[in-house]
């Protein structure tokens, strides 16, 4: 199926990819902001040593993960947890606005996986802000060089749009431009062309799947529980507690490194490790 095989296939080719792009990656400018610059190798000028050592976060174990299903219509799977019984949960984290240097540093040192949604007017803070991004310390501090040293870090990086639209409000050609060209921002700035969607809101209809899939995006991801400021989680289900497979949804906001160090903590102490989203999709999807 396209989808496993189109995720079995990244990291080699992202891989190369980032190798081949890394003359003109480097070379923008007004793209990296101070905390950008403090690791002396950015991802693009030390291509080979940048990759990480290995996978960050649990693998799935042979026979662990169920089976997601794939749509009849031939379009890209909705997907908000995945099916497995080993207490594991996935991070994903949304937006962009506030770059934080302390989460990144926790990122790359404590070897956590998680995959950034990011989005164009976020990243490069274009525009009106995330009202609970106001007063942050890093708005867009390190623009898409940030986002550069989260994936050489070990993030993956994907797709959230370009401006954050409302999305079955726009029709299909609009949708369209909205993920391809974000897609296409991705590659040119990181090297690795994302395969994961993320809707603004979590609204999305056909048109967006569609589009979609025209954009080169193989599942659209949602969540099961948002992160909060203090690292308190809020459950979308009744019991409130982590359930295996889970998907926790944060946003680069101003307290993030204090916030993520708690919600790491204490998914540890509940006695839950972090998957990796990719090897875990991989194997729902073969
Ligand atoms: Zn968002």
């Amino acid at each position: 199926m396209a989808a496993g095989k189109s995720w079995a296939t990244r990291s080699a080719a992202a891989f190369m990819a980032l190798a081949a792009s890394a003359g003109c990656a480097g070379g923008t400018t007004g793209d990296s902001g101070p905390q950008a610059g403090s690791g002396r190798t950015s991802p693009a000028a030390s291509a080979p040593s940048a990759r990480p050592p290995g996978p960050a976060g649990a693998l799935p174990r042979p026979g662990e993960v169920g089976r997601i299903p794939v749509p009849s219509d031939g379009l890209p799977p909705v997907i908000s947890s995945i099916p497995t019984e080993r207490k594991v949960v996935f991070l994903t984290i949304d937006d962009g606005w506030e770059q934080d240097p302390g989460f990144l540093a926790q990122v790359r040192d404590r070897r956590i996986s998680i995959a950034a949604f990011v989005t164009r007017d976020a990243v490069e803070a274009r525009g009106a802000t995330d009202p609970t991004a106001q007063g942050g310390r890093f708005l867009g501090a390190g623009k898409w060089g940030y986002i550069r040293d989260l994936r050489g870090a070990g993030a993956t990086i994907e797709n959230h749009t370009l401006t954050h639209p409302n999305l079955p409000a726009l029709g299909y050609e609009r949708q369209k431009a909205e993920i391809c060209g974000t897609s296409k921002l991705i590659r040119r700035h990181t090297g690795s062309a994302p395969t994961l969607f993320r809707p603004p809101f979590g609204n999305h209809n056909t048109l967006t799947r569609k589009a979609a899939k025209a954009c080169g995006i193989d599942a659209l991801l949602l969540w099961t529980a948002t992160v909060q400021p203090g690292g308190k989680i809020a459950y979308q289900v009744p019991d409130k507690k982590l359930r295996p497979g889970d998907v926790l949804l944060l946003h680069f906001r101003p307290g993030l490194s204090r916030d993520f160090r708690i919600l790491v903590n204490k998914i540890k102490r509940r006695g839950f490790e972090i998957g990796n989203l990719d090897a875990y999709l991989k194997a729902a999807t073969r």
